[in-house]
């Protein structure tokens, strides 16, 4: 039962094949049995998730449909959900027990989807390796000595190891379609605006957007018609119509222009990736696509411009974190000044420091405009060059990352290092872009992803191009071994 996806739950439940509560049993089951090698969960929900999938199995009972009605999924934890620790991946929020369900947990529970617990991420959602949690590092189930991407690696290695079908996940800069490159499963960044960020813990607000994480683009549309919609409480949601992503799955990719951008394939990238990402290419050709050679000319300065905004943001959002309006507070304060001083250095790991550091340099007077206001310059361009591509393309594809999964440990004592692996994707967010990541093939026993890139609002598009591919290969299919 562990190995169905979310489209083949609804049609089970549906066909009275399987209770959710059946389900939600052996899945809790093979969490408790399998996750401790992989440590992919910080908080299990059992009780909540006997409780709603009882729930769901009732309304089902009653008449009622629909494709997360009963599905289990889990919640990367820095959603807030009401009455269970919501901890951010930090000490700092180790106790914090959020009075309020963010939007998407309450949209999601109000569709029926059923919450096995949530799940590890590095701390505040900064990095790419899932390294910097309080909780400990999560293992890659394709290959427990690699990393499986972060921020969001808890959510992808649980489902990668076929623990649950889906879960929620959030994207900065990557940590949606990275994870999901590393554990081969498909991950969507919607377009910033299109999914709620209330109630979801900021790192930097002008680039985080909430996303689906599933093994197919099949369910990532069901999970994406869960989380996307019009939110009052979010002053940058947008006000759009939602479409059924799940109905833009039958769309012929004939005469479909793909662009593939030439300054993809510089020298960072490794050649069986690039050989990966032309193969897919010919597997889109086969189905009508067009290809067509594109640049992005002011790609080259997208890391150093993310690294100023992204710290930048999160300096300004963390500071709410103080011992006393919110988070750990240290012992014995001798003064106010050493409470905000120990409560912050005790809460916060080595990674957020830097990034506070960095950000509150960055913004201070006299480096203002020298950095945080260049970054901002630089972020245009970005969006620029985008807008012009998709003049001529509907479509922009490239590798999601220059390089596989990398060792624990690796890279863990040069954080530039790990920066430069964000290549690929933080230009996405730096211009709002809706992007996804799917499964195109294995090097060293490694998965390898693709990234689809498209026009504000056009995810149903990027779903359709990812679910023909998946008609038509079976890359998506593969289980890692011993799971
Ligand atoms: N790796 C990037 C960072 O550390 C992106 C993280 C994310 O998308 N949350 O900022």
């Amino acid at each position: 039962m562990h190995q169905l996806t979310l489209a083949e739950i609804a049609r089970g439940l549906a066909d009275k094949k399987f209770s959710s509560e059946e389900l939600t049993k052996v899945l809790l089951a093979r969490i408790a049995q399998l996750d401790p090698q992989l440590n992919s969960f910080i908080s299990l929900t059992e009780d909540l998730a006997l409780q709603q999938a009882k729930a769901a199995d009732a309304r089902r009972a009653n008449g009622e449909s629909g494709a997360l009605l009963g599905a289990p999924i889990a919640h990367k934890d820095l959603f807030c959900t009401q009455g269970i620790r919501t901890s951010c991946g930090s000490k700092m929020l180790d106790n914090f027990k959020a009075p309020y369900d963010a939007t998407v947990v309450a949209k999601l529970a109000a569709a029926g989807a059923v919450t096995l617990g949530k799940t590890n991420m590095d701390e505040f959602a900064m990095g790419s390796a899932n390294e910097s949690s309080y909780y400990g590092a999560v293992k890659n189930p394709w290959n427990l000595e690699h990393v499986p991407g972060g921020s969001s690696g808890g959510s992808a290695a649980a489902v990668a190891a076929r623990l649950l079908p889906a879960a929620t996940a959030t994207d900065t800069g990557g940590s949606i379609r990275q994870p999901a490159a590393f554990t081969n499963l498909t991950g969507l960044k919607p377009t910033y605006g299109r999914v709620s960020r209330w109630g979801m813990i900021a790192y930097a607000s002008s680039l985080d957007q909430g996303g689906p994480l599933a093994r197919t683009a099949e369910d990532c549309a069901i999970l994406l018609q869960g989380m996307a919609g019009f939110d009052p409480q979010d002053s940058t949601s947008i006000d759009e119509p939602v479409p059924d992503y799940s109905a833009s799955l039958n769309g012929s990719l004939q005469g479909l222009r793909i662009g593939v951008p030439k300054e993809y394939f510089s020298a960072g990238l490794d050649p069986r990736i690039a050989d990966l990402v032309m193969a897919s290419v010919e597997e889109l050709k086969k189905l009508g696509a067009v290809i067509k050679e594109i640049s992005l000319p002011n790609m080259q300065h997208a890391i150093p411009a993310y690294y100023v905004i992204a710290p930048a943001e999160a300096s300004s959002n963390l500071s709410r974190f103080d011992g006393v309006r919110f988070g750990h507070r240290c012992e014995d304060p001798k003064n106010l000044i050493d409470l905000y001083k120990r409560s912050r250095g005790e809460g916060f790991g080595p990674e957020v420091q830097r990034r506070i550091m960095v950000g509150a340099y960055a913004l201070s007077a006299g480096y203002y405009d020298a950095y945080y206001l260049k970054a901002q310059k630089i972020r245009r361009l970005v969006k620029n060059d985008f807008m012009a591509a998709f003049n001529e393309v509907d479509i922009i594809l490239g590798p999601t990352t220059p390089n596989p999964a990398w060792k624990l440990g690796a890279k863990s004592s040069d954080p530039v290092a790990a920066y430069l692996e964000d290549v690929y994707t933080i230009t996405a967010n730096l211009a709002g872009l809706p992007g996804l990541s799917m499964p195109a093939g294995f090097v060293d026993g490694l998965p390898v992803g693709v990234q689809l890139l498209a026009p504000y609002f056009q995810e149903g598009r990027l779903l359709n191009v990812a679910h023909q591919y998946q008609l038509n290969t079976d890359w998506h299919t593969r289980t890692p071994t011993g799971f």
